[in-house]
C-alpha cells in the first residue's frame, strides 16, 4: 500500500537525529506521500534535522523549545502562514536530568520533577491546543509513551510517571477534541537506541532483557514504529482515539519472563 498520507500535512516534532523515533515515523509518513514541516530543539540539533528534513523535501523547518511557550506559538503562527491548516501531528519529546534517571525515585527533586512534567506532558497538551486550532476539517495526533508508565521499569523512576500522566491526558484530550474529528492517541514503543533512550541507565541491559523476554524475542525498529505512526496518522485508523497502542514486541503482555530462557 502506497499514498496512504497524500495530501496531508503535518507537523512532526522531536527529531534530533536519524536514530530519533520521530524520524522512523516522519520517514514511513513521507513514503506515503506525506508533506512534511519539523521542529528542532537548539542549533546542534538543528543542523542533524536540516539533512533529515531536505531528504523527505520538507522546507519547513523550526526552533522550538517547549519550555519556552513563546517558541511553541511560533511554530504555530508560521504554519498557519504557510499552509494555513494542518492534518497531523508527532510529538516526541521527553527530557528528565540524568543523574536522576537511576536510583530511588523518591529521591526525584522537585525541580526536576517540574521541569520533566512540562517538557513531557504538559507540553502535549498545549501543542494539542494550537495543533486543533489549524485543524478545522479534523485530524490526527500522535505521542510516545513507554510501559514503565503502568510498571516499574528500575531506572525509570520520575520518567515513569511522567509517562502516565501523558497517557491520562491522551484519554482526556481525545474527550475533548472529538467533536472536532481529531483523534489522540499514543504509541508505547519498546526499548530502542536513541539519545533519550540511552539517558535511562542500564539502558542496554534492559534493551536486552527485553529483547530476550518479548513474545517476538526482539526488541522493535523504527520501521516498526514508523509503520503504526502512519496508521494512526491515516484514514485507515478513523475510528480510533484515546489508544495507548503497543509496538513494543508483544513485552507488555508478559507477567514474568519467558521460562524457555530462564532455564536456559
Ligand atoms: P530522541 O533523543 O531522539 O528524541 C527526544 C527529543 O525530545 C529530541 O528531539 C529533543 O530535542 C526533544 N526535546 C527534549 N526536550 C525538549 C524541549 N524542551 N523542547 C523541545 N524538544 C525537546 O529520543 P527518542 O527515544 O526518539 O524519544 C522520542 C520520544 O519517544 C520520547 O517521548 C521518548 O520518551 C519516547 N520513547 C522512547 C523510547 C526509547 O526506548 N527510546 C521508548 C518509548 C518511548
Amino acid at each position: 500500500m502506497d499514498g496512504l498520507m497524500k495530501g496531508k500535512r503535518g507537523l512532526v516534532m522531536g527529531v534530533a537525529n536519524d536514530h530519533s523515533i520521530a524520524w522512523g515515523i516522519a520517514k514511513a509518513l513521507a513514503e506515503q506521500g506525506a508533506e512534511l514541516a519539523f521542529t528542532y530543539q537548539g542549533e546542534a540539533f538543528g543542523k542533524r534535522t536540516k539533512p533529515l528534513a531536505d531528504s523527505v523535501g520538507s522546507t519547513i523547518l523550526l526552533p522550538c523549545d517547549v519550555e519556552d511557550i513563546a517558541s511553541v506559538d511560533a511554530v504555530f503562527d508560521a504554519l498557519k502562514r504557510e499552509w494555513g491548516s494542518i492534518d497531523f501531528l508527532v510529538h516526541a519529546i521527553a527530557f528528565s536530568d540524568k543523574s536522576e534517571l537511576r536510583g530511588r525515585y523518591a529521591d526525584t527533586t522537585r525541580d526536576n520533577f517540574t521541569r520533566t512534567m512540562l517538557i513531557s506532558c504538559f507540553s502535549f497538551t498545549e501543542i494539542v491546543k494550537r495543533a486543533a486550532e489549524l485543524m478545522p476539517d479534523g485530524g490526527s495526533i500522535v505521542t510516545l509513551t513507554y510501559g514503565g508508565s503502568t510498571r516499574v521499569m528500575p531506572n525509570y523512576n520520575v520518567m515513569g510517571v511522567a509517562k502516565a500522566a501523558l497517557e491520562s491526558s491522551v484519554r482526556y484530550l481525545a474527550v475533548d477534541y472529538g467533536a472536532q474529528n481529531i483523534r489522540i492517541n499514543a504509541i508505547s514503543a519498546g526499548p530502542v537506541r536513541t539519545l533519550a533512550g540511552s539517558g535511562v541507565s542500564d539502558a542496554r541491559l534492559m534493551f536486552n532483557f527485553q529483547k530476550r523476554h518479548s513474545p517476538l524475542r526482539r526488541t522493535v525498529t523504527l520501521e516498526e514504529i514508523g509503520g503504526t505512526g502512519v496508521y494512526l496518522l491515516s484514514d485507515l485508523s478513523g475510528g480510533v482515539t484515546g489508544e495507548i497502542h503497543f509496538v513494543d514486541s508483544g513485552y507488555n503482555i508478559m507477567s514474568m519472563p519467558r521460562l524457555d530462557e530462564l532455564k536456559k
